[in-house]
C-alpha cells in the first residue's frame, strides 16, 4: 500500500514570523501513517525546519535551479536547499511553467539536480483549461511525463512523487471531480508502468492538486490512484490542513 503524502505549497506567502507560527501549528498535526510535507518560501526554510524539528514533518522548497551552481543571480540550487535541511522540492509547478518559462527540458534537468542532492522531487504536471476543452489533456500530460523522465532510469526515479494538477483547478476553487481526477491518475499510472516498469509505477505516489480543501479531500483521496494531495490555499490555514491530514489518516 502506498503511503499517502499530504504536501502544502505556501507559494509566495508569509513573513518570517507568520511562517514560524504556521509551521509550529502544523508540527502539532504530525501523523505517522501519513507523509506530511510543507513547502514554505525557501527564505523561511531554516525557521520552518526548526519549528517542525522532531515532528516527522518534511520540509521542501518550491523550486530549484537546473544548474549546480554559478552566475544565476537570485536562484537557489538543490545543493543549497539540501544543505539547510530541505528534503523535498517541487519541480515544474504550473506557476513556474506559466510565469517563469519553465519547460519539460528544464524540469528534466531540475529532477537530475534534485536526485543528485538527495531531494525527493515532487514533479508537477497538468493540462490547461484550453487543453482539457480541446481534448488534448491526456496527450499533454503524457508528454510532460516523457519530457520529465527522459534519460533517467527507473531506479533513478524510484523516490519521485508526481503531482497531477489541472491548471484550471489551481487557486480557482474549481476542483476536478474525483472521477475526473481518478481517470487521469489511472492513465498516468498506466504510462508509468509502460515507461518505468510495473514495480516503480505501482510504488510511486501520484498526488492530486487543484483547490483540494477540507471539504473535498476525503472524496479525492479515496480514489484508487490518488495517493495524496498538493495543497496551496488550504495549506496556509492550519485547521483546514489538519482536517485534510485527518481525512488521509482515516484512509491509511
Ligand atoms: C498548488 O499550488 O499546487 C495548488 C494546488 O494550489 P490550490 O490548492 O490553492 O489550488
Amino acid at each position: 500500500m502506498r503511503k499517502i503524502v499530504i504536501s502544502g505549497n505556501w507559494k509566495m506567502n508569509t513573513t518570517a514570523e507568520e511562517a514560524a507560527a504556521l509551521a509550529t501549528q502544523i508540527a502539532a498535526l504530525s501523523a505517522t501513517s501519513v507523509e506530511i510535507v510543507i513547502c514554505p518560501p525557501a527564505i523561511h526554510s531554516h525557521n520552518v525546519l526548526q519549528a517542525v524539528a522532531n515532528s516527522g514533518i518534511g520540509v521542501g522548497v518550491q523550486n530549484i535551479h537546473q544548474k549546480e551552481s554559478g552566475a544565476f543571480t537570485g536562484e537557489i540550487s538543490a545543493k543549497m536547499a539540501a544543505s539547510v535541511g530541505a528534503t523535498y522540492t517541487l519541480i515544474g509547478h504550473s506557476e513556474r511553467r506559466q510565469y517563469f518559462n519553465e519547460t519539460d527540458a528544464s524540469v528534466n534537468e531540475k529532477i537530475g539536480q534534485a536526485l543528485a542532492n538527495g531531494l525527493t522531487p515532487i514533479i508537477c504536471i497538468g493540462e490547461t483549461l484550453t487543453e482539457r476543452e480541446n481534448g488534448t489533456a491526456f496527450s499533454v500530460v503524457r508528454s510532460q511525463i516523457e519530457g520529465a523522465i527522459a534519460n533517467y532510469t527507473s531506479a533513478d526515479l524510484a523516490s519521485a512523487i508526481w503531482a497531477y494538477e489541472p491548471v484550471w483547478a489551481i487557486g480557482t476553487g474549481v476542483t476536478a471531480s474525483p472521477e475526473q481526477a481518478q481517470e487521469m491518475h489511472a492513465a498516468i499510472r498506466s504510462w508509468l508502468v509502460e515507461l518505468l516498469g510495473a514495480a516503480t509505477a505501482e510504488a510511486q505516489r501520484i498526488l492530486y492538486g487543484g483547490s483540494m480543501n477540507d471539504a473535498n479531500a476525503a472524496d479525492l483521496l479515496s480514489q484508487t490512484d490518488i495517493d495524496g494531495g498538493l495543497i496551496g490555499g488550504a495549506s496556509l490555514k492550519a485547521d483546514a490542513f489538519g482536517k485534510i491530514i485527518t481525512a488521509a489518516v482515516a484512509l491509511s
